[in-house]
């Protein structure tokens, strides 16, 4: 079945599929542990709809392309337009929240980064973002002190807490707005804490947020 945006408890969720926006380097640890350098303002990448995929599908690796990474990230709802938008109205502009895997091809991208190319090969695969159902906002009533976690075949591979990004949600929601208007039915990634690591055909995952457990595999 093709993706579709859906609530955890199963209330009626009608928003389009739209792009996934995402910041890369927003947690001070991950960038430590890849020794890129601390950017000046956020680095943006998109991942278009076709990289969507509930995490109910078995996760596909693309075949003969180098390590395929893990990086666990909360990801946001948009459930209106924002142009140019500032902190405040990003808030108010938040239609759930899930958690989601930026699947990165790390051979591929460290490629890029060398020559000094976009990454859209190495993070923009169909598939590239298997996403969780999405909580309601009220069930995140601090979404900027939220723990998430990732294990992988029951070991903890990730943990973070969204207080540790460098680039709020709201903030990076706006910022986004000033260069990609967002759309109802758009998706923001965050940013991934550190211990990200490749994974394997066969592999179990459990992704946490806030408490809630989700699972999913990979074929
Ligand atoms: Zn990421």
């Amino acid at each position: 079945m093709a993706y579709q945006h859906r609530y955890l408890d199963g209330s009626p969720l009608a928003l389009p599929i739209g792009k996934v926006v995402c910041i890369g380097r927003n947690y001070l640890d991950h960038i430590r542990e890849l020794n890129n350098a601390v950017p000046e303002t956020p680095i943006l990448f998109m991942k278009p709809a076709t990289a969507l995929a509930g995490l109910d599908e078995a996760i596909r690796l693309p075949a003969g392309r180098g390590e395929c990474h893990h990086e666990v990230e909360l990801a946001v709802l948009v459930d209106r337009e924002l142009r140019n938008a500032d902190t405040d109205t990003a808030r108010t502009a938040v239609a759930g929240y899930g958690i989601a895997l930026d699947l990165t091809l790390r051979d591929l991208q460290n490629d890029l980064k060398k020559k000094g190319h976009p990454w859209e090969t190495a993070k923009a695969f169909d598939g590239a973002c298997p996403l969780s159902t999405f909580l309601h906002p009220e069930a995140l009533p601090e979404p900027q002190a939220t723990e998430l976690a990732l294990r992988v075949n029951g070991e903890l591979r990730q943990q973070g807490n969204t207080r540790q990004m460098m680039v709020g949600i709201f903030e990076l929601m706006a910022y986004i707005s000033t260069h990609f208007t967002l759309q109802p039915g758009d998706v923001v990634l965050t940013g991934t804490p550190s211990g990200v690591g490749p994974l394997a055909s066969g592999d179990v995952l459990t992704l946490s947020l806030a408490g809630h457990d989700f699972s999913a595999r990979v074929a």
